[in-house]
């Protein structure tokens, strides 16, 4: 089901318990502001998550409140993961889901990263 973006953030939420260490992950990158690990329903060859290490609900709540800092943490965290799995030459996808009709089902921002096989165009 998706979730309504303007609701406060869930410290139970699935990805906050992954940030925590209590359920365990595929991480394939990790830094001050960021974690990247496999999704575990992938729609590409490869597949990642990247989510920042705050509380935000979705790229709203993260764009409106988070610090410079962790928006240019998270982002180039988002850079990195493309870069240590060589999708620079080949190319990839940045995907970010918001609320109800974006169909965001976990209320963490994250940010969807594919890659690894020709995606085709977008459809909205
Ligand atoms: O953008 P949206 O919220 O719809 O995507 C959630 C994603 O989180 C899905 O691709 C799902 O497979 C993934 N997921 C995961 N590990 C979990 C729960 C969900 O990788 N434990």
């Amino acid at each position: 089901m998706p979730i309504d973006a303007t609701q406060p953030y869930d410290e139970q939420n699935i990805f906050a318990k992954i940030l925590r260490g209590e359920i365990p992950n595929r991480t394939v990158y990790e830094d001050e502001w960021a974690l990247a690990f496999h999704d575990i329903n992938p729609q590409a060859p490869l597949h990642v998550l990247v989510i920042p290490k705050g509380t935000y609900v979705s790229w709203d709540d993260f764009s409106a409140k988070a610090s410079a800092e962790e928006i240019a943490g998270f982002v180039r965290a988002v850079g990195h993961v493309a870069r240590d799995n060589g999708l620079v030459a080949p190319g990839y996808r940045l995907l970010a889901n918001v609320g109800q009709h974006g169909h965001q089902e976990v209320p963490h921002l994250h940010v969807h990263l594919f890659g690894g096989r020709p995606l085709g165009p977008m459809l909205a």
